[in-house]
Parts: structure tokens; C-alpha cells; sequence
């Protein structure tokens, strides 16, 4: 099994990156369980910039195969916010629960028709031998006028999908999966890691 490290400490995404790698041969380790606690600040422009970023900084410090993903939502009525400040999109004391609410707030006004968004995802890999790639993967929707869901994090409740008539957190983790910007950027990663797995 080849050991990769996952740079984040959101529960939510390390359990999906988690689920959908353990089929296949890795062996994901947080973090946590490599002991390192560092908080990584994300300077980056964009997501791409900041996974690798996140990516880089624990590759030099454990020399490991480490992935770190950059995510969040882009709401077009609102030029793209929150964008890659989607985790702290309520202020320093945002939660997930703060940040649904500022986002229903900014769009009060605005129709159904207008509320399309998109979840970006932007994976970056650094190997052992510091070959780097970055993959990303994306999905549409729009954003509902209520939360709707247990399941999932952030955003999730308010993300509505089109052709289920669901939000993201309505669905069960292996659907959204199936379907998710995160889901679709691991499987891309998955393939690339393949490709050059002799280095691993
Ligand atoms: P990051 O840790 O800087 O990448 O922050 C990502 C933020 O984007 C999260 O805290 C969530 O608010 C949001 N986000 C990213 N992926 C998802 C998802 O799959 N569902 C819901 N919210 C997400």
C-alpha cells in the first residue's frame, strides 16, 4: 500500500477523500496521524495556488506523497464569491452554520433562475521524489432558500442539483461522491498517481 498524506484538517473532506481512496491501493493518513499540526496559510490567488501551497509545505517538511485540496463555492450572482474565501466567508469566527446564513442573506433578492454556483475543487499532488501535478473538478447547481439535508458539510444543505431535485446534503455520501467536484478531481488523481506510481 503506498502511504499519502492529506493536508487538511476539515473532518468533512478528509472522510471523502478517505472513502473514495480506499479503493484503491493508498493508504490515507491525516494529518493528525503523521503528527504534524502546523496551521498552513493559504497566500494563493486561486485554488490551484493555494493546494499547492498546502501541498508543498507538508511534502518539505515529511519528504512523503502528500495531496491537499483547495475547494469552495462560486455563486455567479455574486461574481464568484465566496470563492477560494469560502471557508471564512462569515468573518474569523465562521462555522459552517454562520457561513449558510450570510450566503442566503447575500442572495435574498435575487430569483431561482439567478442563483447558479458551482463547487470548485483543485487537488494538488507533491510525490516523494517532488514531482507535482494538479488536477480540479467541478459541479453545478444553485443555491436553494432553505437548508435541506443532514448530510455532507459546508455549503452542502443549500446546493441544490439540478437533476436529483436535492441538495448535496440530501444525498448519501457514496452518491455524492459519484457526482461531486471533490469526486471527480480525486478520480483524476487517481489516474495520474497510476501513471507515475513507480515514484511513489
Ligand atoms: P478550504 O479548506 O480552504 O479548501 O475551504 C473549503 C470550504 O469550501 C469549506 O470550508 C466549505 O465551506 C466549502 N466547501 C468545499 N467543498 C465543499 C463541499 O463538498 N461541500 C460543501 N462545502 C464545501
Amino acid at each position: 500500500m503506498k502511504k499519502v498524506i492529506v493536508a487538511t484538517k476539515n473532518k468533512g473532506k478528509l472522510r471523502e477523500i478517505k472513502r473514495i481512496l480506499e479503493d484503491f491501493e493508498f493508504d490515507v493518513i491525516s494529518m493528525e496521524e503523521a503528527g504534524i499540526e502546523d496551521t498552513i496559510e493559504e497566500t494563493g490567488h486561486t485554488f490551484d495556488e493555494n493546494a499547492f501551497i498546502k501541498a508543498m509545505h507538508i511534502h518539505k517538511k515529511t519528504g512523503k506523497t502528500v495531496i491537499a485540496d483547495d475547494s469552495g463555492l462560486e455563486v455567479e450572482a455574486l461574481s464568484g464569491a465566496p470563492g477560494i474565501y469560502s471557508a471564512r466567508y462569515a468573518g474569523e469566527d465562521a462555522n459552517d452554520k454562520k457561513n449558510n446564513q450570510k450566503l442566503l442573506e447575500e442572495l435574498k433578492d435575487i430569483p431561482k433562475e439567478k442563483r447558479d454556483a458551482r463547487f470548485v475543487c483543485a487537488i494538488a499532488v507533491v510525490m516523494e521524489d517532488g514531482q507535482s501535478f494538479i488536477v480540479r473538478g467541478t459541479v453545478e447547481g444553485f443555491i436553494g432558500f432553505e437548508p435541506k439535508g443532514e448530510n455532507g458539510f459546508g455549503y452542502d444543505p443549500l446546493f441544490v442539483l439540478p437533476q436529483y431535485e436535492k441538495t448535496m446534503a440530501q444525498l448519501t455520501s457514496e452518491e455524492k461522491n459519484k457526482i461531486s467536484h471533490r469526486g471527480k478531481a480525486l478520480l483524476k488523481m487517481v489516474d495520474e498517481l497510476k501513471k507515475r506510481v513507480s515514484a511513489v
